[in-house]
């Protein structure tokens, strides 16, 4: 059994057509695609999309699959808005529901969660970098997983926040997982958040909300960000075998 667990089909390109847009912060907005075939991916995985222009000129960037692994043919894309970017300004500007997009997947085979994994998970992200974070909570709510869990999420402000109504909800179910906001631009929200950068202090009180020292830790989010969580991560404690990262650029 490959990786992916998926037929040739799912590694080559299709057409994707969008069917719902939902603005998520001033920057990042959702696309759910509908496709031709559906994708065996796995919470963490991503899938690139190709754009190519009238005089052929072609353009391709990865993003990461938001929705968990559910079977259907709808996934989820959450696409943020990079001012001096390529692609990123076209879904934000121009991409609208009925259009079809060039998409392969599922890709990836590093930075995946699979439900049976060994606990406690430690998930840390920075804006957008939530999106791959998000699959794995998802799939640990579908399948009811105890998975000891925790999530620190970075952001510049409570607005810029990814999902944030939707990580409350999950934070607060039995079972849910322990939440943190570090809001660097911002005083917190709620008097267990932080209004700085992340930091190693801060990682050791996030990592003792947890029963056992993580098993598993993801990062994921612009290089200088990725660089300093897991820095943070490793002065903290853990052993750096546990530590994956997902880097965006930036
Ligand atoms: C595995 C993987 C998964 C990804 N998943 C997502 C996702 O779920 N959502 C998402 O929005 N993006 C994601 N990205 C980033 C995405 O692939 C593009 O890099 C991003 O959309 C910028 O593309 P662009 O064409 O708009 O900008 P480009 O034209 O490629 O870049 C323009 C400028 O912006 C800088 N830049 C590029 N990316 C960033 C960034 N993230 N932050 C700050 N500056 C940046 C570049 O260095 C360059 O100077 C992912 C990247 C990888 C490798």
């Amino acid at each position: 059994m490959s990786d992916n667990d998926g037929s040739a089909a799912d590694l080559g390109w299709q057409n994707a057509r969008i069917i719902r847009i939902e603005p998520r912060t001033a920057t990042i907005k959702s696309f759910f695609f509908q496709l031709p075939v559906p994708l065996r991916h796995r919470a963490g995985q991503h899938v690139d999309v190709r754009l190519t222009a009238p005089d052929g000129y072609t353009a391709m960037r990865s993003y990461s699959i938001a929705s968990a692994p559910d079977g259907t043919d709808i996934i989820e894309l959450a696409i943020e808005r990079i001012e001096t970017g390529e692609v990123s300004p076209f879904f934000d500007d121009v991409a609208a529901v009925g259009d079809d997009i060039e998409l392969r997947g599922p890709l990836g085979g590093h930075f995946v969660w699979r439900p049976a994994d060994a606990g406690p998970l430690l998930l840390i992200g920075a804006g957008s970098g939530l999106v791959p974070l998000l699959a794995m909570l998802r799939q640990r709510r579908d399948v009811d997983s105890d998975t000891p869990a925790a999530l620190l999420l970075a952001s510049r402000t409570w607005s810029d926040v990814l999902y944030a109504d939707e990580l409350l909800v999950e934070s607060e179910r039995p079972h849910g997982m322990q939440l943190r906001f570090a809001l660097s631009r911002q005083a917190p929200q709620r008097p267990q958040d932080y209004g700085r950068r992340i930091d190693a202090a801060m990682l050791a009180e996030v990592i003792g909300l947890l029963p056992a020292a993580p098993a598993a830790v993801f990062i994921c989010g612009s290089n200088g960000f990725v660089n300093t969580a897991a820095d943070a991560v490793l002065a903290a404690g853990v052993h750096a075998t546990a530590v994956r990262t997902e880097r965006y650029g930036g």
